[in-house]
């Protein structure tokens, strides 16, 4: 499709040729759409999230065994921004379209679905599945 492109989820370690191995960061191991406006965001929440795993590993040596255990960290939070990503490229379904008109007359709705840009795991909550979207518009308009 024009303009848009599948993410990529690349193999995070790589390996030089002198032999050294090189943990990739950001978009070079994970690159999404740009539809959600994710990107520098996601890498600086790679950044951080790497930064935490450097840290507690101490003095201990960086191997292939840390480096992936590390990116499988930050895979912890990237998956919810590839999986939304995805989401808002294909047509949106019957459901989230209720969602997206809902989020038009109550703040409370447009508030959390705004806030999904920082925190994409939420959608897991009541965006995907038709059945939590209406228990969540439900209770959210107190019907
Ligand atoms: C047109 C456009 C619009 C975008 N709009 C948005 C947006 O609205 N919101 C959003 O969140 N994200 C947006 N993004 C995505 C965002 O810019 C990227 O996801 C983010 O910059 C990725 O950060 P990064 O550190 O992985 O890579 P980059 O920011 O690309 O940094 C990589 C750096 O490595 C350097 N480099 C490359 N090769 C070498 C080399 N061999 N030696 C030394 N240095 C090298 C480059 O010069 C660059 O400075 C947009 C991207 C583009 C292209």
């Amino acid at each position: 499709m024009a303009g848009r492109y599948a993410p990529t989820v690349r193999n995070p370690v790589g390996r030089l040729p002198g032999g050294g191995l090189v943990l990739g960061v950001a978009d070079v191991v994970v690159a999404n759409d740009p539809i959600t406006g994710q990107g520098s965001n996601s890498a600086s929440k790679c950044a951080a999230s790497y930064l935490a795993s450097i840290v507690e590993h101490g003095e201990k040596e960086f191997d292939e065994t840390w480096m992936r255990a590390t990116f499988d960290r930050y895979w912890e939070t990237a998956r919810h921004v590839t999986k939304w990503t995805n989401a808002m490229l294909a047509p949106p379904p019957e459901h989230v379209l209720n969602l997206l008109g809902a989020a038009g007359r109550l703040q409370p709705v447009a508030d959390r679905f705004a806030n999904g840009f920082d925190d994409p795991s939420d959608f897991e909550n009541f965006f995907y599945d038709p059945e939590k979207t209406g228990s969540y518009l439900a209770e959210v308009s107190g019907a």
